[in-house]
């Protein structure tokens, strides 16, 4: 296995070569079937360095070659992969639009066949392997951790332990987000071997999710962990230098949050800049009642520009939830809340969270006083109030919340007799642990909180 990575490098490298002494301005369409058909007869890993060619940035000139190459490409797998890249999240629009034009020109190539129509071909763990080290230099972190979710999380742990140990021999920093992810689905195994294999990778951020292994609930992983983090301070000690340069340092550069208090849901931004300018966020919704965090998604390669304008299209979508730009301390708080309500209540995290974590998961900060409780009782029956899509929901004026069993449960009035339920009464209340004031809407006479929890008690 190992043999084949060195020879897919070096047909890789062969093919960068080629590309790199034509000018695609200069190339005839003779010229370039030509070469299209020497890089086809030097393997699938050659024609594979032709997209590696689309992601690069900074070579306009290879980029416009592998179109030009792939278009003149007479192989079905040149369709197929072009497809595959393009069902992949968050594809630069350089890269996506590239990728349409070969599969336009392709499909016209293969004009006569049915076409497909029992969906896109998926990514192979297989495919993985013939991702080179170039390649991932195309990825950010998150990308690669999102690939990885979308494409082999369901994949059986024996299969990807085994790609795990091939794609992390050269301990490149942008395969950490792959651990954070793993370490999230939990199977012991694969994280048993993270905990060893983290000690190999130069990065803060390995040490970082050591140090979270070490309150791992398994002994051997904790033992595991701590040797991993001994081997990495030993090699600071010494002074070696990384074999590659660690991840950009990201610093925090803006949170906005939305609040719907009808539903107990926020929605929050967390955005941080890379030293290049680039930007990087996460969009969490949270449910303040009972089950912290809901949904999670995020988006790099965002330029300042192009965030302030999806900032700006949030806050006209959403002009009735208020959003606003909050303090760094006040997102954090509202983050770590959240995540202690998912574990308090029992609610798994999104899966997705653990490709952004790393984003905000080393920030220190104090708690922000005025982010109320997360987890939320009902004020009649005392019991936690439980939320979610199939579940009625509870009844809500300002901060106080009723359960919906409590509240749509009759009442009868003591004083006058008069039936009713607790919507129909006049609510009054101090504060969020303040007594009710309930008042009967026949007689207008109070209801003492304890005088309804019997009569409710007594049906
Ligand atoms: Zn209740
Ligand atoms: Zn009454």
């Amino acid at each position: 296995m190992d043999d084949t990575l060195v020879r897919n490098y070096r047909a890789r490298h062969r093919v960068h070569e080629m590309i790199a002494d034509h000018r695609a301005e200069t190339l005839s369409v003779e010229d370039a079937r030509a070469m299209a058909a020497r890089i086809q007869r030097k393997g699938p890993q050659a024609v594979q360095a032709l997209f590696d060619r689309l992601f690069d940035e900074d070579d306009p000139n290879g980029h416009r070659m592998a179109i030009m190459l792939l278009t003149e490409m007479d192989d079905p797998a040149v369709l197929e992969q072009t497809r595959t890249f393009l069902k992949r999240p968050h594809l630069p629009e350089r890269v996506r639009v590239a990728l349409l034009a070969i599969e336009a020109l392709r499909a016209d190539w293969e004009s006569g066949d049915p076409p497909a129509t029992d969906g896109l071909p998926e990514l192979t763990l297989d495919s993985l392997l013939q991702f080179s080290e170039d390649f991932w230099e195309t990825m950010e972190m998150e990308e690669i951790s999102t690939m990885w979710r979308e494409n082999f999380a369901d994949e059986s742990p024996e299969d990807r332990l085994l790609m795990l140990e091939m794609l992390m021999k050269t301990a490149h920093p942008k395969l950490l987000g792959v651990a954070n992810l793993e370490i999230a689905i939990g199977n012991l195994k694969i994280i048993q071997f993270l905990a060893q294999k983290l000690g190999q990778f130069d990065d803060p951020l390995a040490m970082r999710i050591l140090q979270r292994l070490l309150l791992h609930p398994h002994l051997v992983i904790r033992t595991v962990a701590d040797l991993s983090l001994e081997q990495i301070r030993e090699r600071a000690v010494r002074g070696s230098t990384p074999k590659l340069p660690p991840l950009p340092e990201a610093r925090f550069y803006r949170a906005h949050m939305a609040t719907d208090a009808a539903s107990g849901h926020y929605s929050l931004i967390y955005s941080v800049k890379s030293p290049d300018g680039q930007i990087k966020f996460l969009v969490v919704l949270l449910d303040r009642w009972d089950r912290g965090i809901i949904d999670c998604w995020g988006c790099v390669h965002y330029s300042t520009e192009e965030f302030n304008q999806l900032l700006a299209a949030m806050t006209r979508d959403f002009a009735d939830l208020q959003q606003r730009r909050i303090p760094k301390r006040t997102a954090l708080t509202l983050l770590n809340k959240a995540m202690d309500l998912n574990i308090r209540r029992n609610h798994a995290l999104p899966l997705e969270l653990a490709v952004w974590y790393h984003l905000f998961d080393h920030e220190e900060f104090k708690d922000d006083p005025s982010i109320p409780v997360f987890g939320v009782e009902c004020r009649m029956c005392r019991k936690a109030v439980r939320t979610g899509p199939r579940l009625a929901p509870p009844w809500v004026v300002g901060d106080l919340v009723v359960c919906h069993r409590c509240s749509t449960r009759p009442l009868r009035c003591p004083v006058c007799g008069g039936a009713t339920t607790l919507p129909k009464c006049l609510v009054t209340h101090e504060d969020t642990s303040g007594p009710l004031d309930l008042r009967c809407p026949h007689c207008f006479e109070t209801i003492p909180i304890g005088r309804v929890r019997r009569s409710l008690n007594e049906k």
